[in-house]
């Protein structure tokens, strides 16, 4: 067996290289240099890692992300790699230490920030040590065309001459053509072997909906296939994601607000939360992202469009990096395109400046592209990869589109209609005002402008005033109708529209579809087997695990790793060590700690506490609070009540997770029942209500109840 791949199943616990990790990992050991270019969730890390643990020396893993060094190298730990990192967050001792390490060959991997590796003491410091190999991260930054253009990594050019014999591998997710070759040049690795895997992300599904009751919508679809997952939501202004991260607070769910505009230390909590935590839905603007190297974001939803496909895509790109199935969903509508493009056009360029010109003129065309995305009719995955210039035969069968196919109707004599309506009116309006008055609407407006003695007035009875804005959207949204801001909205025609009104060519317009809830992708996690509380368990077993380590719990495992188990469900440590993701560093610590969860599973799911209950008793266990588990699953309080008392009689929680309070005023309760004649077979919880003038509630008075006779029953055994 090669070394690369003992590596890969003795530390990282997987059985085989996916896609072009071999060639990779084999081109770097030999010495040689590489550019790689491989869609998030493909596997990078892998590729410059294993050849750094296989290479005599030290790997230095050049990255940007300098919050993120301190989880890469807690998690190379993990797995029994020696990892340290070098960066401006750290204190002099601690970067003393590491230099150290460095020095004395401690170290396989060492993350360094590029500003760090342009200062000479640096420099000197990697002169002396033993190098396996370079590996520069996110290597699009080095691009004065992309939009995370870091100076600094232009200076990384001079490593190949300062380090002649030390391989360098420069790996990004994103990269156009023209980005490749930037890349390439400025970073001497033209002549390098280039691994251009393509652009799909199989796992990820795509859906876009008409935007129509957005919170609603919001609402349902993360209730319907993510009621406990990790998730983004993005929005176009910072109120909005305030307000969001609110209202979703109130319905039960974990939201927490991000944008620029939040003090820096709050902005840093909610992210270090959202890392850290399970099921946290952070609400934000695009001020999100760069650098959220979170493996189990479940789905990213946009509650409002992106500028352009490749923001759509790199945003949604967030989900699913571990390959598990996540869903990227959308709402959209006509106010989205009118907002944006107002955005954009209040950004007045100088005309005489050609380069401004230019780039508004392409960020027109970009978000064109957004909204042709929109409203396409067949498979979204190829429209999408054809945009970044790659072909796909077949339609993906994991996206909306593929799924419940669009419906369309011969548009020509509508968008005729729509189009003369505008021409009559003198494109002096926007769209509310020309359906009024091709639904022959009686306005003030109209009889001001003495619209109703117009020939288009009242020609568009047939359809509703939902079915004109549907018209007029995609009309817009193919060109062939512009909206004027200089002049309020008003739509103007474009040189596009003259063969569609004069009849030589039809249009095809999509139906919009009746807000259906939403499908998702589909979710092969084991609650779909069955194995929820399985699935519950696993993961409060994880969070225990990573807070008692300080690390985000995917750093223990992930949650492919816990889905496997979930449906393997090991009982031997043999047959634990044999799961994807688990290799013998994590076999070692973590192992008996989960079978120990599996084991107490069978039994339970043998000793029948009811599946509702043991869903109380899982969400107790994530510290949930009973008001947030009643919200979150639509049931009264005092059922949830009802449940915790069972869990208390049963001895699964004590009585005090639920309910503080002194021995003494414990006394006083139990006393009220005591003294009931019957108090054994049929308490009478209204006058204990009652004698405390209602300070308890019935919920409460409950568990006290209960946590008495399971002492009674105790005491009688
Ligand atoms: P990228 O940096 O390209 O976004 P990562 O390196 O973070 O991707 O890998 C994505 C996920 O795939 C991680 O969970 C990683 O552990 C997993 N992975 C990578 N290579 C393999 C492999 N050969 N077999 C199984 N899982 C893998
Ligand atoms: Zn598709």
């Amino acid at each position: 067996m090669s070394d690369a791949l003992s590596v890969l199943h003795r530390l990282f616990g997987y059985s085989e290289f996916r896609g072009q990790q071999q060639a990779i990992i084999d081109t770097l050991i030999a010495g040689d240099p590489a550019l790689v270019i491989m869609p998030t969730g493909g596997g990078k890390s892998l590729c410059y890692q294993i050849p750094s643990i296989v290479r005599e020396g030290c790997g230095v893993v050049i990255s940007p992300l300098i919050a993120l060094m301190q989880d890469q190298v807690d998690a190379l730990t993990q797995l029994g790699i020696r990892a340290g990192f070098l960066n401006s967050t750290q204190s002099s001792s601690e970067n003393f230490s590491t230099e150290q390490q460095l020095q004395s060959g401690e170290l396989d991997l060492l993350y360094i920030a590029p500003e760090r590796l342009n200062q000479p003491r640096t420099r000197q410091l990697l002169q002396a040590a033993h190098i396996a190999l370079f590996a520069i991260d996110e290597a699009h930054c080095v691009s004065q065309w992309g939009h995370d253009f870091r100076s600094d990594y232009l200076q990384l050019s001079r490593l190949g001459e300062d380090f002649p014999h030390v391989p360098r591998i420069a790996l990004t997710a994103t990269a156009d053509e023209r980005t490749q070759k930037e890349i390439a040049e400025r970073l001497g690795l033209v002549d390098a072997k280039h691994f251009v895997a393509g652009f799909d992300r199989p796992n990820i599904h795509y859906q876009i909906h008409l935007k129509n009751q957005p919170k609603q919508q919001l609402l349902q679809f993360i209730t319907t296939n993510h009621p406990q997952d990790s998730g983004i939501v993005y929005c176009l202004s910072r109120k909005k994601t305030e307000s969001i991260a609110q209202w979703l607070c109130d319905q039960g769910y974990k939201a927490l607000p991000y944008h620029a505009g939040l003090p820096h230390e709050k902005r840093a909590e909610h992210q270090q939360r959202f890392l850290r935590e399970e099921n946290i839905i952070i609400v934000a603007t695009i001020a999100f992202g760069m650098g959220i190297d979170k493996p189990d974001v479940r789905f990213v939803a946009h509650l409002d469009l992106p500028k352009s496909i490749e923001a759509y895509y790199q945003e949604t790109g967030r989900a699913g990096r571990d390959g598990e199935p996540a869903n990227a969903w959308m709402v959209y509508g006509l106010e989205d395109v009118i907002k944006l493009r107002e955005m954009m056009a209040q950004n007045t360029v100088d005309t005489a400046n050609a380069a401004a010109v230019e780039y508004k003129r392409v960020e027109y065309q970009k978000l064109d592209a957004m909204m042709g995305l929109c409203e396409v009719t067949s498979c979204r995955r190829q429209a999408l990869l054809n945009y970044f210039g790659e072909k796909r035969d077949t339609p993906c069968q994991n996206c909306d589109t593929c799924q419940q196919p669009v419906e369309t109707w011969d548009g020509t004599e509508a968008a005729q209609k729509a189009m003369s309506c505008t021409y009559r009116t003198g494109q002096r309006f926007g769209v509310s005002h020309l359906v009024d008055v091709l639904t022959g609407a009686e306005t003030d407006k109209i009889f001001q402008f003495d619209h109703h003695q117009l020939s288009v007035y009242g020609i568009g009875k047939a359809l509703s005033k939902n079915q004109w804005r549907s018209v007029y959207r995609q009309l817009i949204a193919r060109g062939l109708l512009t909206v004027d801001f200089q002049q309020y909205n008003a739509l103007k025609l474009t040189e596009d529209c003259r063969l569609v009104l004069r009849g030589e060519q039809s249009i095809a317009l999509r139906k919009d579809p009746l807000v259906k809830a939403s499908v998702g992708a589909k979710n092969k996690k084991a609650t779909h087997h069955g194995n929820r509380e399985l699935w519950d368990a696993l993961r409060a077993c994880r969070t225990q695990l990573a807070k008692d380590k300080s690390v985000p719990p995917y750093v223990i495992f992930h949650d492919t790793v816990l889905v496997d188990m979930a449906e393997k469900q090991p009982q031997t440590l043999d047959e634990f060590a044999k799961l994807s993701g688990v290799g013998q560093a994590k076999l070692e610590q973590y192992g008996a700690f989960f079978l120990k969860v599996i084991s107490e599973f069978q039994q339970s799911a043998q000793s029948g506490l009811s599946t509702t209950v043991n869903e109380t008793y899982q969400q107790l266990q994530q510290q949930l609070s009973p008001e947030q588990i009643a919200k979150q699953r639509q049931l009264a309080l005092t059922t949830i009540y009802s449940h915790i008392a069972q869990l208390i009689q049963n001895d699964h929680i004590s009585l005090h997770s639920v309910f503080e309070c002194d021995d003494k005023s414990l006394k006083a309760i139990e006393d009220q029942f005591v003294e009931q004649d019957e108090f054994m077979d049929a308490p009478k919880f209204k006058i204990v209500f009652d004698f405390f003038d209602e300070q308890y509630s019935y919920g409460v008075l409950k568990c006290v109840y209960a946590n008495l006779i399971k002492k009674l029953n105790a005491d009688a055994a």
